[in-house]
C-alpha cells in the first residue's frame, strides 16, 4: 500500500546524495578561476610551465604547481605567443567526459521520477504501474479467522447484525424478494467495547473482504486529500464487492457541517463527509457493499449521515455488564495457560465497568506478570496485580466508579424498581442497571408514557411514586440526599402538574383545563393570584402524598429493597425475569417467616 510512496521517497534522497556528491567531486577537481589580464601578466613573467586547453578554457600550470582556470577570449593570438615561450601546450574537445555527462542525465531524470512518484501518490491518483504490482493504497484486510464468538457480552447487537451477515451471504435471495437492503450500518458506544472486533466478525462470518479506515486519516492537511481517498476506497471497494467497508471515529469527519464560513480544516472535513455522501449514494443497488462506521459520540453527528440510505441502522454497543464480563475473560483466557486456582466470576465482578479492550489488555497484563515472575502458569494473584495496575491507571482517568456510589445507585435503582413491582397499575419493569452511561449512573427502564394513550388516574399516581423509589430509598438507607434522583424529580412533577392543569384530575381543582405550566390560563379569563396558588398547592400535595406513601412501601418491603439491591451490585443488571425472581424469593421468604412467627405465637 505505501510501498510507491517509500520507493519514490528512496530515489528521491538517492539521487540527491548523488548529485551533491557528485558536485563536490568536481569542485575538487577543478581548478580555481582567474582573470585573462592575470594570466597574461603571469606570462610575461615566465612563471607559466603549460597550458591544457578545453572548450575556450585555459588550465594554466606555474612554477610553484598551482593551477588556475582562465576563460580566453581570442586564442588566436594566445596560442601563438604560448608557442613562441616554448610553454607546454594540450588540448581536448569542447565536452563533457562521456560518463560525467551521463551521470548527470541519469541523475536528472531520476530525481524527476521521484518527487513525480511520491506527488502523484500523494495527490490520490492511479499511477499507471500500480495496477500490474498491485500497489494499491486500500487492500482488504483478511478477517476469516475472526468471528461472532470473538465477540461477547453483546449478544442483542450480534442479534442485529446477523441479518446483515446473512445479506452479505446471499444478496440474491434479498434482491428477488424486493427487500431494501441496509447501506450503512453505526455502531456506538464508547471505545473498546468491541466495534472494530464486531465490524471484522461480520466479515470474517459472511466470508467478504474488509476495508478500513480511520476518520482521522482522513483528515489532513491538504484541502481535498480526504475526499480523494474516500472516493479511492469506494471505488476499490466496488471491485472486491460483496465487502465492508469500515470507517473508525466517523465524527472525525462526519460531525455536523457549519454551513456558514469555516475554517480550512473544517472545509476539509465537509468536502470530505460529502464525498462520502455521495460515495453512498451512488451505489448501485447491484452492489453488495455495506459501510459500517463506528463512534463514540452519535449526537455530534450530522444528521445527513443518518438520513434512509445511509447509516440508517444505528446499533448501541453497550459496556458489558458482569456477565459479558466472564464472557470476555473466558475468549481471551483461551489463549493463555491459566492455573486452576483461577475464579473468572469472581475476577468479573471485581472489575465493574471494564470494557472489552480493558478486559484484554487485564489478561494480557497478567499473563506478563506471570512470565515475570518465572510461572509457568498464570494465576489469580496474578490476575489481582495487573487488576490493582489497570484500575490505579482507570482511576486517574475517573472512569471507574466508587464502591459508595456503587451503592448507593444500586438502593437508589431498587427503589424504582420495586415500588414498580408491588404496586397494581405500573408498567412491567423492563430492565435495571447500575452500569453508567452518559451522566445516568443507573437505569430502570419501563414503558415511556406517551401521549397518545389514555392513562387512569391510579396509573399515573402510580408512576409518580415509582420515580420517587430512587430518592426514597435513597433516604431511608443511606439518611442523605443526593442530586441522583433531580430528573425522576422533574418528571413527577410534569406528571403532576399535567394532572391538575391538564387532565383536570385533581378533586379539589375540579375538571378545568388551566393549560400548561408556561402559560396557564383559565378558559375564559385569566387565572387569579389565588387560583395560580391553590394550583402549587395542589401539585405539591399530590407530590407529597406519593412521597410519603412510597416511603410506607419501602419501609414495609425493607428486607425486598435490600435483597434487591445486593443482586444488582452482583449483576449490575437485571432484566424481568431476573427481578420477578429475586421478587418470588423474597415473598417465599416473607411467608415461611409469617408461617414461623403463627407458630411461636400460638
Ligand atoms: P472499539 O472499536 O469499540 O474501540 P475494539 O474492537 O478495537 O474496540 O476492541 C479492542 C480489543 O478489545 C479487541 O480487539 C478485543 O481483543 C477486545 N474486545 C473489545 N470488546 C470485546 C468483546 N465484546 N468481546 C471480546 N473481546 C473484545
Ligand atoms: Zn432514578
Amino acid at each position: 500500500m505505501k510501498n510507491s510512496i517509500q520507493f519514490g521517497l528512496f530515489i528521491l534522497t538517492f539521487s540527491v546524495l548523488l548529485l551533491i556528491g557528485y558536485n563536490i567531486y568536481l569542485r575538487e577537481i577543478t581548478p580555481p578561476e582567474q582573470k585573462y589580464t592575470d594570466l597574461l601578466h603571469e606570462l610575461e613573467n615566465k612563471r607559466i610551465l603549460s597550458v591544457h586547453f578545453k572548450g575556450g578554457w585555459a588550465t594554466t600550470k606555474d612554477e610553484y604547481g598551482r593551477t588556475y582556470r582562465t576563460y580566453v577570449p581570442d586564442l588566436q593570438t594566445l596560442i601563438p605567443q604560448l608557442i613562441s615561450k616554448n610553454i607546454t601546450l594540450s588540448a581536448e574537445p569542447d565536452q563533457e567526459a562521456g560518463t560525467a555527462a551521463f551521470m548527470k542525465y541519469v541523475l536528472l531524470a531520476m530525481l524527476v521520477f521521484g518527487g513525480w512518484l511520491l506527488f502523484s501518490n500523494r495527490s490520490g491518483k492511479k499511477l499507471p504501474f500500480a495496477e500490474n504490482t498491485r500497489s494499491k493504497r486500500f487492500s482488504p484486510v483478511t478477517t476469516d479467522t475472526v468471528t461472532f464468538e470473538d465477540v461477547e457480552g453483546i449478544a442483542e447487537a450480534k442479534l442485529e447484525l446477523q441479518e446483515i451477515v446473512q445479506f452479505l451471504k446471499n444478496p440474491e435471495k434479498y434482491r428477488e424478494i424486493g427487500a431494501r437492503i441496509p447501506r450503512g450500518v453505526l455502531l456506538q458506544g464508547s471505545p473498546g467495547t468491541g466495534k472494530t472486533l464486531l465490524a471484522k466478525a461480520i466479515a470474517g462470518e459472511a466470508d467478504v473482504a474488509f476495508f478500513s479506515l480511520g476518520g482521522s486519516d482522513f483528515v489532513e492537511m491538504f484541502v481535498g486529500v480526504g475526499a480523494s481517498r474516500v472516493r479511492e476506497l469506494f471505488d476499490e471497494a466496488k471491485h472486491s464487492a460483496p465487502c465492508i467497508i469500515f470507517i473508525d471515529e466517523i465524527d472525525a469527519i462526519g460531525g455536523r457541517r457549519s454551513g456558514g464560513t469555516s475554517s480550512g480544516a473544517s472545509d476539509e472535513r465537509e468536502q470530505t463527509l460529502n464525498a462520502l455522501l455521495v460515495a453512498m449514494d451512488g451505489f448501485s443497488s447491484g452492489e453488495t457493499i455495506i459501510v459500517v462506521a463506528a463512534t463514540n459520540r452519535p449526537e455530534i453527528l450530522d444528521p445527513a449521515l443518518l438520513r434512509p440510505g445511509r447509516f440508517d441502522r444505528q446499533i448501541t454497543i453497550p459496556v458489558p455488564d458482569v456477565k459479558g464480563r466472564i464472557k470476555i475473560l473466558a475468549v481471551h483466557t483461551q489463549k493463555i495457560r491459566m492455573a486452576p486456582d483461577v475464579d473468572l466470576p469472581s475476577l468479573a465482578r471485581s472489575i465493574p465497568g471494564f470494557s472489552g479492550a480493558e478486559i484484554a489488555n487485564l489478561v494480557n497484563e497478567a499473563a506478563l506478570m506471570a512470565a515475570r515472575h518465572d510461572k509457568n502458569l498464570v494465576e489469580m494473584a496474578d490476575f489481582e496485580e495487573a487488576k490493582d495496575k489497570i484500575i490505579m491507571g482507570l482511576e486517574r482517568k475517573s472512569v471507574v466508579v466508587s464502591e459508595q456510589d456503587r451503592r448507593v445507585t444500586a438502593y437508589h435503582e431498587a427503589g424504582h424498581a420495586i415500588v414498580g413491582m408491588i404496586l397494581p397499575d405500573t408498567d412491567p419493569i423492563h430492565k435495571i442497571t447500575i452500569i453508567p452511561r452518559g451522566r445516568a449512573m443507573g437505569m430502570t427502564q419501563q414503558l415511556p408514557l406517551d401521549d397518545r394513550n389514555t392513562y387512569s388516574l391510579e396509573y399515573l399516581l402510580a408512576r409518580i411514586k415509582t420515580l420517587m423509589g430512587g430518592r426514597v430509598a435513597e433516604a431511608l438507607v443511606f439518611h442523605r440526599l443526593t442530586t441522583g434522583a433531580s430528573n425522576d424529580i422533574l418528571v413527577a412533577t410534569q406528571i403532576a402538574q399535567k394532572i391538575v392543569c391538564e387532565w383536570g384530575m385533581s378533586e379539589t381543582m375540579g375538571p378545568i383545563a388551566y393549560g400548561p405550566q408556561e402559560n396557564r390560563q383559565a378558559p375564559l379569563s385569566e387565572l387569579s393570584e389565588q387560583t395560580s396558588q391553590a394550583i402549587d398547592r395542589e401539585i405539591q400535595h399530590i407530590i407529597t402524598e406519593c412521597y410519603e406513601e412510597t416511603t410506607a412501601i419501602l419501609t414495609k418491603h425493607n428486607k425486598f429493597l435490600h435483597k434487591f439491591a445486593e443482586a444488582l451490585l452482583l449483576n449490575e443488571t437485571l432484566d424481568a425475569e431476573e427481578a420477578d425472581i429475586v421478587y418470588r424469593h423474597y415473598v417465599r421468604e416473607r411467608e415461611m417467616e409469617r408461617k414461623l412467627s403463627g407458630v411461636r405465637s400460638e
